[in-house]
């Protein structure tokens, strides 16, 4: 009989699982969402500005060429639209429960059960999480914050009944989001005041529409999407991975970036407060053409003093208060929380959440000792701050589709102590080279140190190593 498999998440993961699985014939699976839409992260963030910085012809299933993609870099908008087209296509959305939180799974040494927000219960054979790394908004911890008298949120949960026209706007961070929500925040705006903690790098995004002509040829010369998406896999792999892992590229990112702040940055002391202080790729390298120029508007000011503290009237940093009618928090995410808030008990009554005390670790980042039949979606060590994480996210469906066509045969599987402890010595090698290990605190590490989010090794590799048959590295449980 096949295996009943619950799927947590309809966002690329959990819908490329989904698709696998209908492709299979294997209809016997149900994906649990919370929200009342699917596609995860580019659902959720809806701020202006809001896209990819990974080319659309990447940033998409292999199995799924697209005609429609109208840019080289998508915007949220199509990537939403995009998988929407995928989940019909595939005929997978009548597998999709909506609306509908997980909130505890336990293996009873057969099962898993799984409990909802709603308080109802389904046992399952194997469960598949696929809730991804950047989920929860983290609002930062300052103090005053309930006090501010104005309109406040998170970039990924704006607020689009809030008009900015004319306000006084306070962006804090300036990471990713923030970069590209500044220039649309600036045009509209009577002000804009953004809070810099740390600078990054950031080098130029050479996006363009597709011209008619490049549209068409993409749509019906054969082969030529997959070529374009194979020279940009390749392009990625050969010149951006050797810079964060120390080789020959580092410099030319960091001469790139200098570069691209001095070409569009005049004002020397405005220059020298975005300049980082530790190497480029230490934390996610910004790839943004539209940020420094927005920074350098008349409207807008860089505030690089340490907030103390969100008054009524606005932020009050060491140098005074900043009034402001609206706050946007560009705070990021609790990225190394990983499942969290799902409580997860395995083999034994193991909790996954004192398993992993230290840090998030996982075989390949998808399978986890004392968790039979427990698979991760973009688990730890899967994110890649140099190519596509759909990618990445394919080679763990091919992984856990050949354990899932295997479990009638071999009952639960759960990964080797062997080949746990085979896989840590790997990572740890393989990460002492990386650049984000030492020199800056960014997202992709725990308070104390550990990066549990990033792959240390190019993504060529990992599909090597997700591409063996995988039942050696099992036992039964
Ligand atoms: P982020 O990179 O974690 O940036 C958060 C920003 O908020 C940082 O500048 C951080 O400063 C600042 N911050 C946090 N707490 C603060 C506090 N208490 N006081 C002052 N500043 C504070 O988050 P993000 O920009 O949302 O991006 C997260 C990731 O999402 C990106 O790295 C990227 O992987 C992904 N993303 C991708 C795209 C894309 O184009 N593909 C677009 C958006 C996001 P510090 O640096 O000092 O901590």
């Amino acid at each position: 009989m096949a295996p009943r498999i619950a799927i947590v998440g309809a966002g690329f993961g959990g819908l490329c699982l989904a698709i696998r699985l209908r492709r299979a014939g294997i209809g016997s699976f149900t994906v649990f969402e919370k929200a009342a839409g699917l596609g995860g992260t580019w659902r959720d963030n809806t701020y202006p500005g809001a896209g990819c910085d990974i080319p659309s012809h990447l940033y998409s299933y292999s199995f799924e060429r697209y005609g429609s993609w109208t840019r080289r870099y998508p915007e949220q908008s199509e990537i939403l639209a995009y998988l929407e087209h995928c989940a019909d296509k595939y005929d997978v959305r009548r597998n999709i429960r909506f609306n509908t939180e997980v909130v505890r799974a336990s293996f009873d040494g057969a099962r898993w059960h799984l409990g909802t927000a709603g308080g109802d219960s389904e046992t399952f054979d194997a469960v598949v999480m696929a809730v991804g790394q950047l989920n929860r908004p983290r609002l930062p911890d300052i103090p005053g914050m309930s006090g501010f008298r104005g309109t406040s949120f998170h970039s990924a949960r704006w607020n689009h009944d809030h008009d900015l026209t004319g306000r006084r706007v306070a962006v804090i961070g300036s990471g990713s989001s923030a970069a590209q929500l500044i220039p649309r925040v600036a045009e509209r705006a009577g002000h804009l005041t953004v809070f810099q903690r740390t600078p990054n790098w950031v080098i130029p995004k050479p996006d363009a529409a597709f011209g008619p002509a490049a549209r068409l040829a993409l749509r019906l010369v054969p082969g030529l999407q997959w070529a374009y998406r194979g020279w940009l896999f390749r392009y990625v792999e050969n010149t951006l991975y050797p810079a964060l892992a120390g080789g020959w590229s580092a410099a030319v990112l960091e001469r790139r970036a200098r570069a691209h702040l001095r070409a569009q940055v005049a004002d020397p002391e405005l220059r020298a407060k975005l300049t980082p202080g530790y190497p480029p790729g230490c934390k996610r390298v910004v790839i943004d053409s539209a940020f420094y120029p927005a920074l350098t508007r008349p409207d807008v000011d860089v505030v690089t003093e340490r907030i103390v503290r969100i008054v009524p009237e606005g932020v009050e940093t060491t140098g005074g208060t900043h009034e402001a009618d609206t706050i946007v928090y560009a705070t990021g995410f609790r990225t190394t929380e990983f499942l969290a808030p799902i409580e997860v008990t395995g083999r034994d009554g193991r909790a996954l959440a004192g398993q992993w005390n230290g840090g998030a670790h996982a075989y390949l980042g998808i399978s986890v000792p004392h968790f039979p039949n427990l698979f991760l979606l973009y688990g730890p060590n899967t994110n890649l701050g140099h190519n596509s994480i759909v990618f990445m996210i394919e080679c763990q469906v091919r992984h856990i589709m050949a354990c899932l066509r295997a479990l009638p045969r071999h009952g639960p599987l759960e990964v080797r102590p062997e080949a746990m402890a085979a896989w840590t010595r790997q990572l740890d090698r393989a990460m002492e080279r990386m650049v984000w290990v030492n020199g800056c605190q960014s997202w992709y590490k725990t308070p104390e140190g550990r990066v549990t989010n990033n792959w240390p090794g190019p993504a060529a590799l990992y599909r090597r190593l997700t591409a063996r048959p995988p039942l050696p590295a099992y036992r039964r449980a």
